[in-house]
């Protein structure tokens, strides 16, 4: 074995030890891959969306056995709805939704990539194309805001100015209730 492949393993290795709750499972709908680690941890996230009368109607009549077919429904509703709000349909839009237990591990994992101190308790990864949401905090609003940034990066061709990105994230947020 070559000090190369020795150098993956132990990589790996650290990275259980260090980031535990890191995605185990995946689910995939129409607009996400959702990344969990565990059932509580699922049923957790899926018990802080709360979407709401007019949300909540429109995914009444779709079929949802699990939670995890629960919570794919109601993220691929939140998208949509979004994608509306702001009037951006971008063409195979597709993300992935990381879930972590709180802001701690949200922040932590920003640091890791970024390598400055942040308190998040949600944030889009542009150049990951990755929302990291923190369950603890999770609510429609924080979901709504990252999909926003989602929609507009993968709408524009030319990434806009951050301070209009936000703001088109805070719109999507305002207004997902609708
Ligand atoms: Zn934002």
């Amino acid at each position: 074995m070559n000090s190369c492949i020795l150098k993956v393993i132990a990589v790996f290795f650290l990275a259980g030890i260090c980031f535990p709750y890191l995605a185990k499972a995946e689910a995939k709908s129409r607009y996400v891959t959702l990344h969990y680690n565990g059932r509580d941890m699922l049923r957790e996230f899926n018990d802080n969306i709360d979407l709401g009368h007019k949300l909540g109607y429109l995914i009444k009549k779709k079929n949802i056995v699990t939670v995890e077919d629960e919570v794919l429904v109601k993220l691929d509703a939140i998208m949509e709805k979004a994608e509306v709000v702001l009037d951006m349909f971008p063409k195979d839009l597709h993300i992935k939704v990381v879930i972590l237990p709180t802001s701690d591990e949200v922040s932590q994992v920003f640091s890791q990539k970024y390598g400055k101190k942040a308190n998040h308790i949600a944030y889009y990864s542009l150049s990951e194309d990755t929302v990291y949401i923190s369950v603890e905090d999770t609510k429609l609003a924080v979901i709504a805001h990252e999909f926003g940034h989602a929609i507009v990066d993968h709408y524009f061709s030319d990434r806009p100015p951050y301070t209009i990105h936000e703001l088109m994230a805070q719109f999507a947020e305002k207004h997902i209730t609708d």
